[in-house]
């Protein structure tokens, strides 16, 4: 799957002729790695999310995020928040680089930072196990402040 998201560089390989910058920070070609993982923009996403949540990423592309979000953390409740949580990150990060396209404007990295937390939020409440530990519940409420 992270090979087929339509970044710059593949449209350029099959011949359309766009301009290769990233739109979310202007310095870089924008592929996939760079786009949703590498870029500055998402870094500081990504760092606010994390601020609360006393994680460091161990990953530098997408093929070693996906091995690092499957490896276990500190229950199998919190592995899948975190996940959902990168789950959120990329489709609001892809979500915002298309708006930028269509709409030539650039949220402040904290809106959708909010809205990525009020995804999570909504997403883990529907499907939260009635088996959650009450210290769980507790880190989820700090990890979404
Ligand atoms: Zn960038």
């Amino acid at each position: 799957m992270w090979g087929r998201v339509q970044t710059k560089d593949r449209l350029r390989r099959i011949g359309l002729q766009v301009e290769s910058n990233c739109l979310m920070c202007g310095l870089h070609t924008e592929t996939g790695d760079h786009l949703l993982i590498q870029c500055t923009y998402v870094k500081r996403c990504s760092q606010e999310l994390n601020r609360n949540l006393q994680l460091l990423p161990q990953f530098t592309n997408l093929g070693n995020m996906s091995d690092w979000l499957h490896k276990p953390t500190a229950g199998r409740f919190r592995c899948q928040v975190v996940q959902c949580r990168y789950a959120t990150l990329l489709y609001n990060i892809w979500i915002q680089r298309n708006t930028t396209i269509w709409q030539g404007s650039i949220k402040h990295y904290n809106s959708v930072v909010m809205q990525i937390k009020t995804d999570v939020w909504m997403r883990i409440q529907g499907i939260m196990p009635k088996k959650v530990q009450e210290r769980d519940k507790d880190w989820l409420r700090q990890i979404l402040m």
